[in-house]
């Protein structure tokens, strides 16, 4: 009876063409990796500036594992913080330019233990439309009252606040700073105007920002100027490690310390991990060659496969989305992009809404030219195959004008074109 439910629930998404089935990696991944016999090219990951795997983080980790063991054997709040955790949280803090900060297992448990610490019920959350699952579950858990505001919508955010603030105590905006599934940006200048005009806090999350863009890779809001109350960032993308953190003073630090049920019911971030930080911040402040090829390799895939007939949104990230519609479309092409050796996986519902289903092209700085070639031959190929042309799904047009320009008044990328 109880499996039978887990059944049909199996059974409903491989009808809606909504099933997950990973594939399995033989080899460590990079730039390409070993799947299914082959080399393939990989273009979904989120190693940004190739630093996955760098002997550097290789032996830190080696080394750390070999100093403080292989566990941090409790939560923090029980049997004490390493110092190696300590010296962790110090350099992340000084990289972000922010007094304090809090290390994290993942940028998931950041998420949720960050926003339900920071506001409870009596306040109220601010949260865009686009954000990602892990910051729409942690409004969830912090039981405040949340207001969804149009995708990176200021003024409707400012008429959300002046109908809804009265409504909490304390007042709490959240954004992503790169969107992950859409690759656009938000005006962090007029959202941070907005916050205090209202009287709110900001928490922005730099999860596709941080290494890739700002002075020294420091993120979207160094690149705007703007200083958020919580900045939130994950070590497991641009970092080329895993983890995460949360940054800000040293009062919303010791809250979230205090009451983060993600921090203090869960055992303490790996210390080796924890070691291996340091190291990172140095590869990714020095990596300003990295950041160029990344940026000129994701203006080419989005520059050709426009030219190509492809429907891709405007934008200046790293992340190039491809709209496909119908979930099944995104999973014939990602399934017609394998065989001819690329590996980019199709994205749909809830990751993303309905008729909207897309691949998520994302290319990293240890991609080669020629790689880049083969990756447009291979999408040149497709183009050419009739059932595989690219639609105009009216769902799609929405999803292409809702996007604003207002990013590129922070200058993301260094770039003019759009
Ligand atoms: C990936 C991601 C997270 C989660 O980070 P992990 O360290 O992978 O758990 C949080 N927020 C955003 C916007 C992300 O893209």
């Amino acid at each position: 009876m109880f499996l039978d439910s887990a059944r049909s629930r199996l059974a409903a998404l491989e009808r809606e063409h909504l099933l997950r089935t990973p594939r399995t990696l033989a080899a460590p991944t990079g730039p390409t990796a070993l799947i299914e016999g082959r080399e393939r090219i990989v273009l979904c990951s989120n190693d940004y500036l190739g630093l996955a795997g760098h002997p550097k983080l290789r032996e830190a980790l080696a080394a750390g594992a070999m100093t403080w063991g292989s566990s941090a054997s409790a939560s923090p709040q029980v049997s004490g913080t390493l110092r190696v955790h300590e010296e962790a949280a110090e350099a992340i803090a000084a990289f972000m330019k922010q007094p304090a900060a809090l290390l994290f297992p993942s940028g998931t448990a950041a998420n949720h233990g960050a926003i339900s610490a920071l506001v409870g019920p009596g306040d109220i959350v601010f949260s865009d439309a686009l954000n990602h699952a892990s910051i729409i579950d942690g409004c969830r858990l912090s039981r405040a009252r949340v207001v969804v505001y149009p995708h990176a919508d200021t003024r409707a955010l400012d008429a959300l606040l002046r109908a809804h603030r009265h409504e909490g105590a304390t007042a709490l905006i959240v954004t992503d700073a790169v969107f992950s599934m859409d690759g656009d940006t938000t005006d962090l200048k007029a959202l941070a105007r907005v916050a205090s005009r209202w009287d709110a806090g900001l928490l922005v999350d730099e999860a596709h920002a941080l290494g890739v863009v700002g002075p020294g890779g420091r993120g979207f809001a160094a690149a705007c100027g703007v200083h958020p109350d919580l900045v939130v960032g994950t070590f497991g993308k641009a970092f080329g490690l895993a983890g995460a953190f949360a940054a800000g003073p040293a009062e919303l630090i010791a809250v979230i310390a205090n009451r983060a049920r993600s921090y203090v019911f869960s055992t303490a971030m790996l210390p080796a991990l924890a070691a291996a930080i340091p190291s990172s911040i140095e590869l990714v402040r020095g990596a300003d060659d990295a950041r160029a090829r990344l940026e000129l390799a994701s203006a080419t895939l989005r520059q050709e496969l426009s030219a190509l007939g492809f429907q891709i949104p405007p934008g200046r990230s790293a992340i190039v989305p491809m709209l496909l519609g119908a979930p099944e479309r995104a999973m014939q092409f990602s399934t017609r992009l394998f065989d001819l050796d690329v590996f980019v996986h199709g994205i749909r519902p809830p990751t993303v809404p309905i008729g909207t289903s897309r691949l998520r092209i994302v290319p990293t700085a240890a991609h080669t030219e020629a790689h880049l070639e083969r990756v447009l031959a291979a999408f040149s190929a497709l183009a050419q195959a009739d059932e595989l042309r690219p639609i105009d799904d009216p769902r799609m047009r929405v999803s292409l004008a809702n996007r604003l320009d207002e990013d590129l008044e922070c200058g993301l990328g260094r770039g003019s074109g759009r």
